[in-house]
């Protein structure tokens, strides 16, 4: 029945993976109109299995943006080992319930392996517990959910049965800079995204610790490691010394940036992580799994089991909290692509991964720098900001690139400055892959010298 049609799809694939390194980044007008074949009424009759697979390829394929491709800057967007493409089809052939050993034996093994590998691979305390969320905001909100019952469990109030309305208050402290996601997370857990302190931060982008306020046992704290924009560490073994002593709980933003810790020339940079209570990462970005894949890891295991758990009488079989302790409840089997990533490129692969990625922003950065475009952080990681002389001209210079399509980034405001900003975040860039960015970007400063017409 199904091998003729799988052929066809895998077909297609390829056929896509082959074409992507030679085709624009963002898609153009053509391929974005092509889209409304999309548009039809809710067909009466079905259509046959390969005409579906066709439609896709046809106005699809040509409207993707090429993030999997070699030349992509933008966010922070790994691409796709493909070994973890291989890995993800099997696993939807499986179609496992990765919830408990009920539901999969399987899995249950693979993400308790991986587990292991992850508190490895990025030198974590072996006590912590280990989940597989959607990314890292889902990270983000289910450690700061174990956080919340430990401390309000500490003062006798029980938060999963009587919520927020009427419990001791929780100081939440955040950076300056704080993730958007993580007040997405707190305004979701009842924090609220506007009652937080906000520390100060220094040039690249770090919380400065002279203006941290006092901690008590009553305190959240959500640090950074790897700002999204500059790519800096806040000081966190300063801060974790602190809180321990205060009690507090230190959460760690590591989206990406805590993959530094499994990179020999990289790992000072995130000194004191392991002392955090809490950590949320991607294998999505840095890992250069397929989405969606994120990472949370936490120290104190009752406390996440006992924000998450459920009974019911059908679900006996389950030890519901120490099995299912996510805030999802049916999921895929999303710690498979993580394995196949790491069982593929071993500590010394993921090592050279992430320097090489580093790598190959400084040589961005240095080469920027001799076109004439100023550098706005100080490039510590796989991130760099990025002005010109005007913001007007940085702006217009973005959208040539955007629109010239040998490479593909995106806006920010760096320190109340228009700036655009690079994350070298794929296996696949090369230096090869650089110096034709900065060959287009180059042209595209002329173009907008000579007043926008090419
Ligand atoms: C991307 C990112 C997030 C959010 O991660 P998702 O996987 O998109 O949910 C949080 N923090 C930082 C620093 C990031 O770069």
């Amino acid at each position: 029945m199904s091998r003729e049609l799988l052929n066809k799809a895998r077909e297609r694939a390829e056929h896509f993976l082959e074409e992507i390194d030679s085709r624009r980044v963002f898609p153009d007008q053509a391929a974005l109109t092509g889209l409304s074949g999309f548009e039809e009424v809710f067909p009466e009759q079905g259509a046959t299995e390969e005409q579906v697979l066709e439609l896709l390829d046809r106005y699809g394929a040509p409207a993707t943006v090429a993030s999997a491709g070699r030349r992509y800057f933008g966010f922070v967007v790994g691409g796709t080992l493909p070994v973890t493409i291989g890995a993800n089809w099997m696993a939807t052939a499986w179609d496992q319930v990765a919830s408990s050993k009920v539901t999969s034996p399987v899995m249950d093994k693979i993400e308790q392996v991986t587990s292991g590998w992850l508190l490895d691979v990025l030198d974590l305390p072996e006590e912590s517990v280990v989940g597989y969320v959607t990314g890292a905001t889902m990270a983000t909100f289910t450690a700061l959910a174990a956080a919340r019952h430990k401390l309000l469990a500490r003062q006798g109030w029980d938060v999963e049965g009587r919520g927020l309305f009427g419990a001791p208050e929780i100081k939440v402290v955040v950076s300056d800079e704080v993730h958007v996601t993580v007040l997405k997370a707190l305004s979701l857990l009842g924090f609220g995204k506007e009652r937080v302190v906000r520390v100060p931060t220094d040039a690249n982008g770090a919380m400065d610790i002279a203006s941290h306020p006092e901690l008590d046992d009553m305190t959240i704290v959500c640090v950074q490691a790897g700002n999204v924009n500059s790519g800096a560490f806040d000081p966190v073994a300063e801060i974790c010394g602190r809180a321990s002593k205060a009690g507090a709980w230190v959460h760690v933003d590591g989206a990406f940036g805590l993959w530094a810790r499994a990179a020999k020339e990289l790992k000072h940079l995130t000194a004191g992580v392991e002392k955090a209570d809490s950590w949320a990462t991607d294998g999505h970005k840095w890992l250069n799994t397929p989405y969606d894949a994120g990472v949370v890891i936490c120290r104190d295991q009752q406390s996440l089991y006992q924000a998450m758990s459920v009974s019911a009488a059908y679900l006996r079989e389950i030890d519901t909290a120490a099995q299912n302790y996510m805030p999802e409840f049916s999921k895929r089997a999303r710690g498979l692509e993580i394995w196949a990533a790491l069982k593929f490129l071993g500590r010394n692969g993921v090592d050279e991964l992430v320097t090489g990625c580093c790598q190959r922003a400084r040589l961005f950065a240095r080469g920027l720098e001799g076109l004439g475009l100023t550098i706005q952080n100080s490039v510590v990681l796989n991130q760099v900001v990025v002005s010109w002389d005007s913001p007007e001209k940085t702006e217009a210079l973005m959208q040539a690139v955007q629109k010239e399509g040998t490479c593909w980034f995106g806006p920010t405001v760096w320190k109340g400055k228009a700036a655009f900003r690079i994350s070298v975040s794929s296996w696949k860039t090369t230096e090869e892959d650089i110096q034709l960015s900065l060959q287009a970007i180059k042209k595209c400063m002329a173009t907008v010298n000579a007043g926008g017409k090419a």
